[in-house]
């Protein structure tokens, strides 16, 4: 089968190659990849800024259909529409996994860098790490789930939404408008975005579809500025980073009202230097987030079903897995919500 494989480190060293297919060993299930986004993780892998372990596969965001069993598969059944957890080769006996944080295990080696992934015509993945794809969704909207399902964890999970809070989403990429339909979702009142100069192109007009009340260019504004603003000088209750701009946390620091809360999801590439008294002085709460889990997932697929989170406009780009270098291309321009390969 045809495959996307880095194959050495270093910037690039990827290339399309000929690799058998491969076969789904004990409690594992081999999927047809119908859909892969392409996500800021594989533009970083590509550039050797994300650990990769090579010769491996490139590409996590997947949708597809399971085409062969395993032996010991016990529920996952041929011509299942399926989309995955990412928690492969975790132990199964560390306190994480007994305790339903598998997605924490020390173990874990994720598809498409620690394993092969989904820019191929299949793919091989655990029985207990899929999802099924409701009828009415199609392989290219269930590619946005893994996005999703990471928001998903941060916000809903840890974080959580109350009727009516304020809310300020730094960041106007794919995840951060996800991001901002489930909060819309759970009643927010009122929900602000920033971005950049890129974003104006087409995000904030998407966003601002979903129900943004307000976006804010922070290149050419002051964010802190415009959020006491439109808060009364109070702040929001909940600020959320998808950015991962350093300097966008720490506005986003300054945009939270007293006792309110912080949802760390974006992965900076520098370290960020916490202003600690501050953020005492204010009682602020802090939730890291990394990675989803299994609640996640199911959140998103039954909000996706419900029309809750309307998927269509992130399924515009679609490319075939030879033309992988514009996808690419596509993708780093920040013009595209999401750029879809179909291998
Ligand atoms: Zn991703
Ligand atoms: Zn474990």
């Amino acid at each position: 089968m045809k495959a996307l494989v880095k194959y050495e480190n270093g910037l690039g060293k990827m290339e399309i190659r000929e690799v058998p297919v491969p076969e789904p060993e004990y409690n594992e299930v081999l999927i047809k990849v119908k859909a892969v986004g392409i996500c800021g993780t594989d533009l970083k892998i590509y550039d050797d800024k994300f650990t990769s372990y090579p010769p491996v596969i490139v590409g996590h965001e997947f949708a597809g259909e399971v085409v062969k069993l395993g032996e010991g598969v016990k529920s996952a059944k041929i011509g299942d529409r399926v989309v995955s957890e990412q928690h492969t080769k975790t132990c199964g006996v560390c306190e994480y996994c007994l305790t339903g944080k598998r997605h924490l295990c020390p173990e874990k080696r994720a598809p498409g860098y620690g394993i092969d992934g989904a820019f191929a015509q299949y793919i091989k993945i655990p029985e207990s790490l899929l999802h099924m794809i409701p009828d009415g969704v199609s392989y290219e909207e269930a590619a946005l789930v893994e996005p999703m399902a990471i928001a998903a964890y941060g916000i809903l999970d840890k974080t959580k939404i109350h009727p009516e809070d304020t809310v300020v989403i730094l960041g106007c990429g794919a995840i951060a408008i996800l991001a901002l339909q489930m909060i819309k979702a759970q009643g927010a009142s009122k929900v602000i975005m920033t971005g950049i100069d890129v974003d104006e192109k087409k995000r904030f007009n998407i966003a601002k579809g979903f129900g943004a009340d307000v976006v804010i260019n922070s290149q050419r504004e002051d964010p802190v500025k415009v959020v006491l603003n439109e808060t009364n000088k109070m702040g929001v209750d909940v600020v959320i980073d998808l950015s991962g701009a350093p300097q966008a946390i720490l506005q986003g620091f300054d945009m939270l009202k007293k006792d309110g809360r912080f949802c760390a999801i974006g992965l900076p590439n520098g370290e960020v230097a916490v202003p600690w008294m501050k953020l005492a002085l204010k009682a602020s709460t802090i939730y890291f987030s990394y990675s989803s889990n299994y609640i996640s997932w199911e959140r998103c697929l039954s909000m996706i079903c419900k029309g809750k989170v309307k998927l269509k406009q992130f399924t515009e780009d679609i490319y075939a897995l030879d033309k992988w270098e514009d996808a690419f291309n596509r993708a780093r321009s920040g013009e595209a919500l999401k750029v879809i390969i179909k291998p």
